[in-house]
């Protein structure tokens, strides 16, 4: 009985690590095999960003002083890829089929307003170039695009630019029309990058929301970040160079901490669900349990298996299954209080904390859950067509800190096992684990 107890626990865990690997693995976009409307608009936006490399070399004339805010931008970016490699790897990855957004834009920006246009070509070619060689998630012809979009943004932006602001590239002039132009630069620059991104997104995920593709508001908040921290550091590179290198420091700073926290939380989080992921959910078990044991009160822990889910997919198919799965998980979040963490340990397993919570409470509880989840009418999209899913019905397992054991790992067996009892005495119910201390709290 024990080794079959443990083997759910380990089946667990390593069904959980395989869904994690591959969500991470990189999806690779062939160009030659994707449709050709999508071929067609990024070989468009390439060929338009090389024209644009070609005239840019009319009327050129290039300075020292062009040089020296060359190499400055260029040092500046490769630090900046260097300090965030891993972080910006993962979020790379995590933003498969979404706009990606990073703080390095601000070296190409601050290039495209105060760079002879070839320069600011180059300083946007070795950045993505670098970013490539060390991150290496994309293939090739994807970074290549994502370089011409901002090119083309470069353009557009320094026409702005130039056209309020005539007489003073490189540099910005002063008072209220300074202003005014550099902002229309930054709006036509985002603007522009902006639209061709989302429009190669659209294209070659036709089944992505466009909520999707627009990509988090977060995302967008750092993206107007580093086209004011490009403003700042043209500004700096033009008429106080070496105060650039506190800007520097100040950018890899404060990437590291706004980059940490998005990081954690899609760390903690399943993307299906929303709900906490095992790993996260067992932290918090560890800490909430730590937490009782000071205080001296009790805990309750549910697990909760659907019966016969496996019927849902054969009869409505796979996509339904994941509506119903995501249907039960917001249920579950609503049926506990704002204390309590509800996590998806696997496929269609969940597990409640009830931190504050007696044996009683736990089994009325999960009784209440079990009522829920058994009156449910949920709307899938099957097969089909449109349609609905009611009767499901789940096992619960409720196993109680101290009353069933004093450890975690003894605690989470306890409802493990309790679950695995509920199945076998018929499912659609809830077991408690046995107590094995005399005492209980409160
Ligand atoms: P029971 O628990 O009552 O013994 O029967 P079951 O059919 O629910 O069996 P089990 O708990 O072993 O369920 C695993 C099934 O759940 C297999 C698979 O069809 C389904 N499943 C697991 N993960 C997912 C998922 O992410 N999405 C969908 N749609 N189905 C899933
Ligand atoms: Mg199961
Ligand atoms: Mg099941």
């Amino acid at each position: 009985m024990l080794s079959i107890r443990h083997w759910r626990l380990q089946r667990r865990h390593r069904r959980d690590s395989d869904v994690a690997v591959s969500k991470w693995l990189p999806a690779h976009w062939a160009l030659w095999s994707t449709p050709s409307m999508v071929m067609g608009y990024v070989l468009a936006v390439d060929a338009l960003a090389l024209a644009v490399v070609g005239a840019s070399f009319i009327g050129l004339d290039v300075h020292t002083y062009d040089w020296m805010r060359f190499a400055a931008l260029v040092i500046g970016s490769a630090l900046h890829v260097e300090a965030g490699r891993e972080i910006e790897r993962i979020r790379s990855v995590a933003s498969e089929g979404s706009t990606y957004v990073s703080l390095k834009s601000m070296w190409m920006f601050a290039g495209a307003l105060i760079l002879p246009p070839p320069l600011a070509i180059a300083v946007i070619a070795i950045s993505y170039v670098h970013s490539w060689a060390r991150l290496r998630r994309s293939p090739p012809h994807r970074g290549f695009f994502s370089a011409a979009t901002v090119v083309l943004a470069a353009a557009v932006g320094l026409m702005c630019l130039r056209s309020i602001n005539p007489d003073h590239h490189p540099g910005f002039s002063g008072g209220f029309i300074g202003l005014v132009a550099v902002t229309a630069a930054t709006l036509a620059y985002w603007l522009i990058n902006f639209a061709l991104v989302v429009g190669a997104v659209l294209l070659s995920n036709p089944d992505t929301t466009a909520r999707k593709a627009l990509g988090q508001l977060s995302d967008q908040l750092i993206a107007a970040g580093a086209l004011g921290l490009g403003i700042s550091t043209a500004a700096l590179l033009l008429y106080q160079p070496w105060l650039a290198t506190v800007l520097l420091v100040t950018v890899l700073g404060l990437q590291r901490a706004l980059l940490v926290g998005q990081f954690q939380f899609a760390a903690r989080t399943d993307p299906n669900t929303g709900l906490a992921n095992t790993a996260f959910w067992h932290e918090m078990a560890a800490k909430e349990l730590e937490r009782a044991q000071n205080n001296n009160v009790a805990l309750g822990i549910l697990y909760l298996d659907l019966d016969h889910f496996k019927i849902v997919n054969d009869t409505h198919g796979h996509l339904a299954g994941d509506q119903v799965l995501k249907a039960i998980a917001s249920e579950l979040k609503h049926e506990v209080r704002t204390d309590d963490l509800v996590g998806r340990l696997g496929g269609e397993e969940f597990a409640i904390l009830l931190p504050n919570t007696d044996v009683n409470d736990t089994l009325l509880t999960a009784e209440r859950i079990r009522h829920r989840i058994g009156g449910l009418v949920i709307p899938v999209t099957a097969a089909a067509g449109n349609t609905t899913v009611d009767g499901i019905t789940c096992s619960i397992g409720a196993a109680t800190y101290p009353a069933s054991g004093q450890s975690l790992d003894i605690l989470l067996m306890a409802a493990d096992t309790a679950t695995y009892a509920a199945k076998e005495a018929g499912r659609n119910q809830v077991v408690t684990a046995p107590s094995r201390t005399p005492g209980q709290l409160s």
